[in-house]
Protein backbone atom coordinates (compact mmCIF):
# COMPACT_ATOMS: atom_id res chain seq x y z
CA UNK A 1 0.00 0.00 0.00
CA UNK A 2 1.17 3.47 -0.98
CA UNK A 3 1.65 6.37 1.40
CA UNK A 4 -1.02 8.17 1.99
CA UNK A 5 -1.19 11.20 -0.22
CA UNK A 6 -3.22 14.20 1.07
CA UNK A 7 -5.35 16.59 -0.96
CA UNK A 8 -3.39 19.66 -0.12
CA UNK A 9 -0.49 20.56 2.18
CA UNK A 10 0.98 24.17 2.97
CA UNK A 11 3.95 24.80 1.59
CA UNK A 12 6.97 26.75 3.89
CA UNK A 13 9.75 28.06 2.22
CA UNK A 14 11.92 28.07 5.24
CA UNK A 15 12.22 32.08 5.79
CA UNK A 16 8.54 32.97 6.89
CA UNK A 17 9.36 32.13 10.92
CA UNK A 18 13.16 34.57 9.97
CA UNK A 19 10.97 37.28 9.08
CA UNK A 20 7.86 36.73 11.72
CA UNK A 21 10.82 36.81 14.48
CA UNK A 22 12.27 39.97 12.42
CA UNK A 23 8.98 41.46 12.97
CA UNK A 24 8.36 40.80 16.22
CA UNK A 25 11.53 42.29 16.58
CA UNK A 26 11.18 45.63 15.73
CA UNK A 27 8.54 46.19 17.94
CA UNK A 28 5.94 46.86 15.35
CA UNK A 29 3.34 44.00 14.74
CA UNK A 30 0.27 46.16 14.40
CA UNK A 31 -1.16 46.38 10.64
CA UNK A 32 1.15 48.31 7.62
CA UNK A 33 4.67 48.75 8.57
CA UNK A 34 7.71 47.30 6.86
CA UNK A 35 6.68 43.85 5.73
CA UNK A 36 2.95 45.09 4.83
CA UNK A 37 4.76 47.42 2.77
CA UNK A 38 6.81 45.29 0.50
CA UNK A 39 4.41 42.98 -0.40
CA UNK A 40 2.20 45.66 -1.17
CA UNK A 41 5.08 46.98 -3.55
CA UNK A 42 5.87 43.74 -4.47
CA UNK A 43 2.09 43.46 -6.14
CA UNK A 44 2.03 46.68 -7.37
CA UNK A 45 5.42 45.98 -9.06
CA UNK A 46 5.04 42.82 -10.85
CA UNK A 47 1.10 42.78 -11.66
CA UNK A 48 0.78 46.68 -12.40
CA UNK A 49 -1.96 47.05 -10.09
CA UNK A 50 -2.78 51.17 -9.51
CA UNK A 51 -2.91 50.29 -5.78
CA UNK A 52 -2.38 46.90 -3.48
CA UNK A 53 -3.62 46.48 0.10
CA UNK A 54 -3.16 43.50 2.11
CA UNK A 55 -6.52 42.45 4.00
CA UNK A 56 -7.10 39.82 6.10
CA UNK A 57 -9.01 37.59 3.57
CA UNK A 58 -9.81 37.75 0.37
CA UNK A 59 -13.56 37.48 1.72
CA UNK A 60 -12.79 40.52 2.96
CA UNK A 61 -11.35 42.30 0.01
CA UNK A 62 -14.56 41.43 -1.55
CA UNK A 63 -16.28 42.89 1.40
CA UNK A 64 -14.20 46.47 0.88
CA UNK A 65 -15.50 45.82 -3.02
CA UNK A 66 -18.91 46.03 -2.35
CA UNK A 67 -18.56 48.88 0.17
CA UNK A 68 -16.01 51.09 -2.35
CA UNK A 69 -18.92 50.23 -5.43
CA UNK A 70 -21.66 51.78 -2.84
CA UNK A 71 -23.71 48.45 -3.09
CA UNK A 72 -27.21 48.94 -1.31
CA UNK A 73 -29.95 47.56 -1.43
CA UNK A 74 -32.18 46.85 -4.06
CA UNK A 75 -29.06 46.63 -6.34
CA UNK A 76 -28.41 43.52 -8.42
CA UNK A 77 -25.13 41.89 -9.01
CA UNK A 78 -23.69 39.00 -11.71
CA UNK A 79 -22.23 36.50 -10.70
CA UNK A 80 -21.76 32.74 -11.46
CA UNK A 81 -23.24 30.28 -9.25
CA UNK A 82 -20.46 27.57 -9.07
CA UNK A 83 -18.00 29.59 -7.15
CA UNK A 84 -17.09 30.05 -3.08
CA UNK A 85 -19.77 31.59 -1.17
CA UNK A 86 -17.37 34.83 0.01
CA UNK A 87 -18.00 35.74 -3.98
CA UNK A 88 -21.52 36.67 -3.39
CA UNK A 89 -21.83 36.97 0.74
CA UNK A 90 -19.75 40.46 0.35
CA UNK A 91 -22.34 41.87 -1.40
CA UNK A 92 -25.30 40.07 -0.02
CA UNK A 93 -24.03 41.76 3.14
CA UNK A 94 -24.66 45.09 1.36
CA UNK A 95 -28.41 44.19 0.89
CA UNK A 96 -27.98 43.37 -2.83
CA UNK A 97 -29.75 40.65 -5.16
CA UNK A 98 -27.40 38.09 -6.83
CA UNK A 99 -27.96 37.10 -10.06
CA UNK A 100 -26.86 34.20 -10.79
CA UNK A 101 -25.19 32.87 -14.25
CA UNK A 102 -24.63 29.84 -15.95
CA UNK A 103 -20.58 28.56 -16.24
CA UNK A 104 -19.31 27.87 -19.61
CA UNK A 105 -19.67 24.52 -21.51
CA UNK A 106 -15.46 23.84 -21.60
CA UNK A 107 -14.24 25.31 -17.97
CA UNK A 108 -16.42 26.79 -14.87
CA UNK A 109 -15.57 30.31 -15.56
CA UNK A 110 -19.00 33.03 -16.28
CA UNK A 111 -20.05 32.24 -19.75
CA UNK A 112 -19.50 35.92 -21.43
CA UNK A 113 -22.64 35.32 -23.41
CA UNK A 114 -25.30 34.84 -20.58
CA UNK A 115 -24.57 37.94 -19.01
CA UNK A 116 -26.29 40.76 -20.86
CA UNK A 117 -29.86 38.70 -20.60
CA UNK A 118 -29.49 39.18 -17.03
CA UNK A 119 -28.82 43.16 -16.73
CA UNK A 120 -31.57 45.60 -15.91
CA UNK A 121 -31.66 48.79 -14.52
CA UNK A 122 -30.71 47.25 -11.01
CA UNK A 123 -27.42 45.91 -12.21
CA UNK A 124 -24.59 46.95 -10.38
CA UNK A 125 -21.70 44.60 -11.05
CA UNK A 126 -20.51 41.47 -12.69
CA UNK A 127 -18.08 39.77 -10.50
CA UNK A 128 -15.75 37.54 -12.54
CA UNK A 129 -14.09 34.29 -10.29
CA UNK A 130 -11.13 32.96 -12.19
CA UNK A 131 -11.98 29.52 -11.79
CA UNK A 132 -8.42 27.50 -11.20
CA UNK A 133 -6.88 30.29 -11.60
CA UNK A 134 -7.27 30.30 -15.40
CA UNK A 135 -8.81 33.60 -16.96
CA UNK A 136 -12.55 34.61 -17.51
CA UNK A 137 -13.51 36.33 -21.26
CA UNK A 138 -12.09 39.45 -20.21
CA UNK A 139 -12.97 41.19 -23.03
CA UNK A 140 -16.46 40.33 -23.56
CA UNK A 141 -16.92 40.90 -19.44
CA UNK A 142 -15.27 44.85 -19.97
CA UNK A 143 -17.17 45.24 -23.40
CA UNK A 144 -20.79 44.38 -21.42
CA UNK A 145 -19.83 46.43 -18.61
CA UNK A 146 -19.07 49.76 -20.34
CA UNK A 147 -21.98 49.30 -22.55
CA UNK A 148 -23.99 49.64 -19.48
CA UNK A 149 -21.88 51.35 -17.65
CA UNK A 150 -21.39 48.90 -14.70
CA UNK A 151 -18.48 47.93 -12.51
CA UNK A 152 -16.45 44.62 -13.04
CA UNK A 153 -14.85 42.77 -9.89
CA UNK A 154 -12.41 40.33 -10.67
CA UNK A 155 -12.40 37.55 -7.73
CA UNK A 156 -8.71 36.29 -8.14
CA UNK A 157 -8.71 34.29 -5.30
CA UNK A 158 -7.10 31.56 -6.99
CA UNK A 159 -5.29 33.56 -9.76
CA UNK A 160 -1.97 35.11 -8.77
CA UNK A 161 0.27 34.92 -11.41
CA UNK A 162 -1.75 34.06 -14.05
CA UNK A 163 -2.24 36.16 -17.27
CA UNK A 164 -5.57 37.54 -19.51
CA UNK A 165 -3.81 38.35 -23.28
CA UNK A 166 -0.62 39.05 -21.35
CA UNK A 167 -2.45 41.29 -18.90
CA UNK A 168 -2.39 40.32 -14.91
CA UNK A 169 -5.45 38.87 -13.77
CA UNK A 170 -6.22 41.13 -11.09
CA UNK A 171 -5.89 44.01 -12.91
CA UNK A 172 -8.56 44.25 -15.73
CA UNK A 173 -11.79 44.76 -13.47
CA UNK A 174 -12.50 47.93 -11.33
CA UNK A 175 -11.35 45.84 -8.40
CA UNK A 176 -9.73 42.38 -8.15
CA UNK A 177 -9.67 40.19 -4.77
CA UNK A 178 -7.25 37.58 -3.87
CA UNK A 179 -6.25 35.29 -0.97
CA UNK A 180 -3.61 33.66 0.27
CA UNK A 181 -5.83 31.28 2.32
CA UNK A 182 -3.76 27.90 2.86
CA UNK A 183 -5.17 26.16 0.42
CA UNK A 184 -3.73 28.49 -2.31
CA UNK A 185 -0.83 28.88 -4.30
CA UNK A 186 1.02 31.64 -2.45
CA UNK A 187 -0.01 31.44 1.51
CA UNK A 188 -0.31 33.62 4.54
CA UNK A 189 -2.24 30.85 6.63
CA UNK A 190 -5.38 33.52 6.25
CA UNK A 191 -4.80 36.65 3.99
CA UNK A 192 -5.95 38.25 1.43
CA UNK A 193 -4.96 41.30 -0.57
CA UNK A 194 -7.91 44.11 -2.68
CA UNK A 195 -6.44 45.08 -6.19
CA UNK A 196 -7.46 48.53 -7.22
CA UNK A 197 -7.36 49.71 -10.95
CA UNK A 198 -9.47 52.79 -10.86
CA UNK A 199 -8.66 55.91 -9.46
CA UNK A 200 -11.55 57.04 -7.72
CA UNK A 201 -11.11 54.41 -5.50
CA UNK A 202 -7.82 54.30 -4.09
CA UNK A 203 -8.30 57.08 -1.10
CA UNK A 204 -11.38 55.62 -0.15
CA UNK A 205 -10.22 52.13 0.14
CA UNK A 206 -7.72 53.04 2.70
CA UNK A 207 -10.12 54.94 4.40
CA UNK A 208 -12.48 51.58 4.40
CA UNK A 209 -9.64 49.43 5.61
CA UNK A 210 -8.61 51.87 8.72
CA UNK A 211 -12.13 51.68 10.17
CA UNK A 212 -13.14 54.63 8.41
CA UNK A 213 -10.46 56.81 9.28
CA UNK A 214 -7.60 58.80 7.08
CA UNK A 215 -5.32 57.45 9.37
CA UNK A 216 -3.67 56.04 6.72
CA UNK A 217 -3.35 60.04 5.00
CA UNK A 218 -2.03 61.35 8.29
CA UNK A 219 0.80 58.62 8.62
CA UNK A 220 1.68 60.06 5.38
CA UNK A 221 1.25 63.66 6.88
CA UNK A 222 -0.96 64.91 4.47
CA UNK A 223 -3.85 65.65 6.97
CA UNK A 224 -2.36 66.83 10.44
CA UNK A 225 -4.94 65.00 12.42
CA UNK A 226 -7.14 61.84 11.47
CA UNK A 227 -10.65 60.98 12.45
CA UNK A 228 -13.80 59.39 11.46
CA UNK A 229 -14.67 60.19 7.81
CA UNK A 230 -16.56 57.31 6.16
CA UNK A 231 -17.54 53.45 7.39
CA UNK A 232 -15.18 51.42 7.38
CA UNK A 233 -13.94 48.25 8.95
CA UNK A 234 -10.61 46.58 10.49
CA UNK A 235 -9.36 45.00 7.18
CA UNK A 236 -5.54 45.01 7.41
CA UNK A 237 -3.62 42.05 8.80
CA UNK A 238 -0.58 42.44 11.31
CA UNK A 239 2.65 42.47 10.36
CA UNK A 240 3.28 38.83 11.74
CA UNK A 241 1.00 37.84 8.77
CA UNK A 242 2.80 40.19 6.14
CA UNK A 243 6.12 38.66 6.97
CA UNK A 244 5.05 35.00 6.76
CA UNK A 245 3.48 36.34 3.22
CA UNK A 246 6.72 37.77 2.04
CA UNK A 247 8.93 34.77 2.52
CA UNK A 248 6.51 33.10 0.35
CA UNK A 249 6.34 36.19 -2.20
CA UNK A 250 10.39 36.31 -2.60
CA UNK A 251 9.75 32.45 -4.14
CA UNK A 252 7.27 32.73 -6.03
CA UNK A 253 8.78 31.42 -9.68
CA UNK A 254 10.30 28.36 -7.82
CA UNK A 255 6.28 27.80 -6.08
CA UNK A 256 4.91 28.49 -9.77
CA UNK A 257 7.22 26.87 -12.04
CA UNK A 258 7.21 23.29 -9.20
CA UNK A 259 3.45 23.50 -9.14
CA UNK A 260 3.25 23.53 -13.22
CA UNK A 261 5.39 20.72 -13.60
CA UNK A 262 2.77 18.81 -11.45
CA UNK A 263 0.31 19.96 -13.60
CA UNK A 264 1.28 19.24 -16.64
CA UNK A 265 2.46 15.73 -15.87
CA UNK A 266 -1.70 14.67 -14.78
CA UNK A 267 -2.20 16.39 -17.88
CA UNK A 268 -0.03 14.50 -20.00
CA UNK A 269 -0.53 11.07 -18.30
CA UNK A 270 -4.65 11.75 -18.28
CA UNK A 271 -4.69 13.02 -21.98
CA UNK A 272 -5.73 8.85 -23.00
CA UNK A 273 -8.44 9.09 -20.78
CA UNK A 274 -10.02 12.64 -22.07
CA UNK A 275 -9.67 11.41 -26.17
CA UNK A 276 -11.70 8.04 -25.00
CA UNK A 277 -14.26 10.60 -24.07
CA UNK A 278 -14.29 9.59 -20.48
CA UNK A 279 -13.36 12.53 -18.90
CA UNK A 280 -12.86 16.02 -19.24
CA UNK A 281 -9.62 17.87 -18.31
CA UNK A 282 -9.07 21.35 -17.53
CA UNK A 283 -9.85 23.70 -20.56
CA UNK A 284 -7.05 26.51 -21.15
CA UNK A 285 -8.40 29.02 -23.70
CA UNK A 286 -5.64 30.82 -25.64
CA UNK A 287 -6.07 34.01 -23.98
CA UNK A 288 -5.77 32.54 -20.75
CA UNK A 289 -2.63 31.21 -19.04
CA UNK A 290 -2.09 28.27 -16.55
CA UNK A 291 -0.87 29.29 -12.96
CA UNK A 292 -1.55 25.56 -11.91
CA UNK A 293 -3.56 26.33 -8.85
CA UNK A 294 -5.85 23.35 -9.23
CA UNK A 295 -6.01 19.83 -11.51
CA UNK A 296 -9.33 18.69 -11.77
CA UNK A 297 -10.94 16.35 -13.89
CA UNK A 298 -14.84 16.87 -15.13
CA UNK A 299 -16.33 13.05 -14.89
CA UNK A 300 -19.71 12.08 -16.96
CA UNK A 301 -21.39 11.01 -14.10
CA UNK A 302 -22.22 12.02 -10.75
CA UNK A 303 -21.99 8.05 -9.86
CA UNK A 304 -19.13 7.78 -11.82
CA UNK A 305 -17.25 10.80 -9.63
CA UNK A 306 -18.39 8.97 -6.50
CA UNK A 307 -17.40 5.53 -7.42
CA UNK A 308 -14.03 7.09 -8.29
CA UNK A 309 -13.26 9.35 -4.73
CA UNK A 310 -13.97 6.17 -3.27
CA UNK A 311 -11.26 3.85 -5.23
CA UNK A 312 -9.21 6.15 -4.80
CA UNK A 313 -9.47 6.83 -0.82
CA UNK A 314 -8.87 2.79 -0.75
CA UNK A 315 -5.56 3.59 -2.77
CA UNK A 316 -4.91 6.06 0.23
CA UNK A 317 -5.19 8.93 -2.05
CA UNK A 318 -7.40 11.51 -1.29
CA UNK A 319 -9.22 13.74 -3.60
CA UNK A 320 -12.18 16.38 -3.40
CA UNK A 321 -15.06 17.56 -5.27
CA UNK A 322 -15.82 21.12 -4.81
CA UNK A 323 -18.42 23.98 -5.33
CA UNK A 324 -22.42 23.57 -4.58
CA UNK A 325 -24.29 25.86 -6.96
CA UNK A 326 -24.84 28.35 -4.68
CA UNK A 327 -28.49 29.03 -6.49
CA UNK A 328 -29.53 25.82 -5.08
CA UNK A 329 -27.88 26.73 -1.44
CA UNK A 330 -30.05 26.43 1.32
CA UNK A 331 -29.86 29.80 2.23
CA UNK A 332 -30.75 31.38 -1.73
CA UNK A 333 -32.01 28.53 -3.02
CA UNK A 334 -35.92 31.13 -2.35
CA UNK A 335 -34.33 34.11 -4.10
CA UNK A 336 -33.38 32.80 -6.98
CA UNK A 337 -34.55 33.83 -10.09
CA UNK A 338 -35.89 30.21 -11.56
CA UNK A 339 -33.64 29.81 -14.35
CA UNK A 340 -31.50 26.59 -14.99
CA UNK A 341 -28.18 26.36 -14.66
CA UNK A 342 -26.93 22.92 -16.38
CA UNK A 343 -23.30 23.34 -16.68
CA UNK A 344 -23.48 24.96 -12.85
CA UNK A 345 -24.79 21.85 -11.88
CA UNK A 346 -23.04 19.67 -14.09
CA UNK A 347 -19.62 21.08 -12.17
CA UNK A 348 -21.59 20.57 -8.81
CA UNK A 349 -21.66 16.75 -9.79
CA UNK A 350 -19.29 15.30 -11.82
CA UNK A 351 -16.20 17.96 -11.48
CA UNK A 352 -13.30 16.47 -8.73
CA UNK A 353 -9.86 17.88 -7.79
CA UNK A 354 -6.90 15.84 -7.50
CA UNK A 355 -3.92 16.39 -5.07
CA UNK A 356 -2.13 19.80 -6.10
CA UNK A 357 0.58 21.24 -3.55
CA UNK A 358 4.28 22.29 -3.66
CA UNK A 359 5.80 19.00 -1.93
CA UNK A 360 3.97 16.23 -4.02
CA UNK A 361 6.37 14.67 -6.00
CA UNK A 362 6.24 13.47 -10.15
CA UNK A 363 6.35 10.43 -9.04
CA UNK A 364 3.27 10.85 -7.16
CA UNK A 365 1.91 12.21 -9.45
CA UNK A 366 2.42 9.08 -12.06
CA UNK A 367 0.86 6.91 -9.36
CA UNK A 368 -2.39 8.71 -8.59
CA UNK A 369 -2.78 8.79 -12.55
CA UNK A 370 -1.80 5.33 -13.16
CA UNK A 371 -4.52 4.15 -10.04
CA UNK A 372 -7.15 6.60 -12.22
CA UNK A 373 -6.68 4.72 -15.16
CA UNK A 374 -6.38 1.46 -13.58
CA UNK A 375 -9.88 2.67 -12.08
CA UNK A 376 -10.89 3.11 -16.02
CA UNK A 377 -9.75 -0.30 -17.18
CA UNK A 378 -11.36 -2.27 -14.63
C1 LIG B 1 -10.52 30.88 -1.50
C2 LIG B 1 -11.55 31.66 -2.20
C3 LIG B 1 -12.18 32.77 -1.62
C4 LIG B 1 -12.02 33.14 -0.18
O1 LIG B 1 -10.72 33.45 0.20
P1 LIG B 1 -10.42 33.71 1.75
O2 LIG B 1 -9.04 34.32 1.71
O3 LIG B 1 -10.44 32.38 2.43
O4 LIG B 1 -11.41 34.65 2.28
C5 LIG B 1 -13.07 33.50 -2.39
N1 LIG B 1 -13.35 33.18 -3.66
C6 LIG B 1 -12.76 32.13 -4.26
C7 LIG B 1 -13.08 31.82 -5.69
C8 LIG B 1 -11.86 31.32 -3.54
O5 LIG B 1 -11.30 30.26 -4.15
Amino acid sequence: MNKHIAFNKPFLTGKETHYIYDAVNSGKISGDGIYTKKCNSFFEEKYKFKKALLTTSCTDALEMAAILLNISPGDEVISPSYTFVSTVNAFVLRGAKIIFADSNSINPNIDPDAIEALITPKTKAIIAVHYAGIACDMDKIMAIAKKYNIYVVEDAAQAIDSYYNNIPLGSIGNIGAFSFHETKNIIAGEGGLISINDHQFINRAEIIREKGTNRSSFFRGEVDKYGWVDIGSSFLPSEIIAAFLFAQLENIEMIQNKRKQLWNAYHKNLESLENKSILKRPFIPSYATNNAHMYYIVLNSLEERTALIKFLKEKNINTVFHYLSLHKSPFYEGQHNGGDLIHSDRYTDCLLRLPMFYDLTVAEVELISAEILNFFNK
